[in-house]
């Protein structure tokens, strides 16, 4: 690992600890992954707690086919195909998933089993946080958590290359929230808009804030 390398690694067990200090990724749920370069990323290490992760704990995976390019003690996250699928399909530098209460139930309440949904923002300021080019409504896809972690990076894939227009941003039915960007810290940040939107949502019953009549 180069020295950039070891500097991205400490910046991504750091964030990975303040978001488990969050309760957002309660066991050893969680991943986070950013971009080496065009062809690799590095990813956090599967089964471990994120509250207290090395930068050892970081494996080096191919963007292409998600395998990992150096075998260490760490094995790379089970939910790789998924990181490596929204960036051969967005661009993005990075991307941080995690199981943040109000999105998780947001997920369940609007997702189910076999296809993908959509629960859809309209109004609320912080869609601003997402950069899309109309700031007034998010559809977010609900995908559907397959037990093959693959099928999930596949229907991910097709979804972003069809719906040019989608948010940085998606959740997992019953399971978590996902989001990407230029950069950990703006991933991280449109996580938290996605959250705080869902938590509006249930708080108020409303997908907008406005009656539909005003
Ligand atoms: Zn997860």
């Amino acid at each position: 690992m180069t020295t950039m390398d070891a500097v991205l690694a400490d910046r991504i067990a750091a964030m990975a600890a303040a978001l488990y200090q969050r309760g957002w990724m309660p066991g050893t749920a969680g991943n986070i992954s950013a971009r080496l370069d065009d062809d690799h990323a590095l990813i956090t290490g599967s089964g471990l707690s994120k509250g207290e992760l090395a930068a050892s704990d970081l494996v080096v995976v191919r963007v292409g086919d998600s395998s990992a390019v150096a075998r260490g003690s760490a094995r790379p996250s089970a939910e790789t195909t998924i990181h490596t699928a929204v960036y051969r399909a967005s661009g993005s530098r990075a991307v941080v998933h995690a199981h943040p209460p109000y999105a998780t139930a947001v997920s369940i309440r609007y997702g189910g089993p076999d296809l993908i949904d959509t629960v859809s923002f309209e109004d609320y300021e912080l869609i601003k946080g997402f950069g899309l080019a109309d700031p007034g409504r998010a559809h977010v896809p609900v995908f559907p958590n397959r037990v093959e972690v693959a099928a999930i990076g596949d229907d991910v894939e097709s979804y972003l290359n069809d719906e040019v227009n989608a948010p940085p941003v998606m959740l997992i039915a019953g399971h978590g929230a996902t989001a990407w960007g230029t950069s950990l810290e703006q991933a991280r940040d449109r996580l938290e808009c996605l959250e705080a939107l869902c938590e509006l949502v249930l708080l108020t019953g409303r997908s907008r804030p406005w009656k539909p009549e005003r």
